[in-house]
């Protein structure tokens, strides 16, 4: 029956098809990249086409050896195809996008003294004298009776409570200063108080008007941010965020020691500011380029 014409039909097809393979492969390399193949996979196929070459010289089957010799310049192409579109990433990645370093402000206990409006109303309406050093380590509301926790904790929900906070000192200058340098957003977890956002927003237009409003972000959850760096607060928001935290004092805070603190906007200052950009540099930054301050950071 071997020598039936069809057998050898069946025969040249599926060496054919098996040998021919890798083409819709190769074709899909040069347009995506080879990011999705395995080089095991491809080695392994390469050590079966040749040793199916060998078989096939060893025993003298033409078809056996040119089918194979086909299959291992795919396969071989396949692989250096790979290797090359794997190496252009790599290049691209190194390189980084072209672009300004991105630092992100958040604004209550950063940028503006909502804790000292709070802390100033729960005195006025209970009657007490509590200062900053007395609300160390923890929130205004857990540092209270608890039968005051969810009055206190009301008061920031209270309309317009946002709307005439103090600013932490030095923060517009420096801020001002960094908006030149680095491209800076403004982002504030609004969700956690919903009716806070026509307050925060109008407060920013006043005091931050260098900010434009395409880079102030009202969001949930930090780890949303593009950018390299967050200073704020509330290490929480550093939880899942996936440039540099920077933590900026608070009361609340002063047990958190994972992340880099700074004490003030003068400390900001001197790791962003403290090398001028040479003259004649493009406004751009790129991350290689940060001040060498930022390299001392735990
Ligand atoms: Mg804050």
């Amino acid at each position: 029956m071997s020598g039936d014409p069809w057998i050898t039909v069946v025969g040249a097809v599926a060496a054919v098809c098996t040998t021919v393979a890798f083409v819709p492969q190769i074709v899909r390399i040069r347009r995506q990249g080879g990011r999705d193949l395995s080089y095991g996979m491809l080695l392994l196929y390469l050590a079966g086409v040749l040793l199916w070459l060998g078989y096939g010289l060893l025993i003298g089957a033409r078809a056996v050896i040119l089918a194979n010799v086909a299959a291992t310049l795919l396969v071989s192409l396949t692989l250096v195809l790979k290797w090359l579109s794997g190496r252009s990433s790599t290049k691209s990645t190194a390189a980084g996008p072209s672009r300004r370093v991105r630092i992100a402000i958040d604004m209550d206990e950063v940028i503006a003294d909502s804790f000292g409006k709070h802390l100033r109303i729960y005195n006025q309406t209970f009657g007490q004298s509590l200062t900053r050093s007395d609300v160390i380590g923890c929130s205004l509301s857990a540092s209270v009776p608890s039968s005051q926790s969810e009055a206190t904790r009301q008061i920031v929900r209270a309309p317009g409570f946002f709307a005439d906070l103090d600013e932490i000192d030095g923060g517009r200058e420096v801020v001002r200063q960094l908006a030149e340098r680095y491209e800076v957003f403004i982002a504030s977890a609004a969700m956690e108080v919903p009716n806070s956002f026509a307050d925060k927003y109008a407060w920013l237009q006043e005091r931050f008007p260098f900010i434009d409003p395409s880079h102030i972000v009202f969001c949930g959850d930090k780890a949303i941010l593009d950018v390299d760096y967050l200073i704020d607060d509330t290490a929480r928001h550093f939880d899942r965020f996936r440039g540099t935290p920077i933590l900026f004092d608070a009361p609340h805070n002063r047990s958190e020691t994972r992340f880099r603190r700074v004490e003030g906007w003068d400390e900001v200052a001197k790791m962003f500011l403290t090398t001028p950009l040479p003259e004649g540099r493009p406004a751009l930054a790129t991350k290689p380029e940060l001040p060498e301050a930022l390299l001392d950071m735990p």
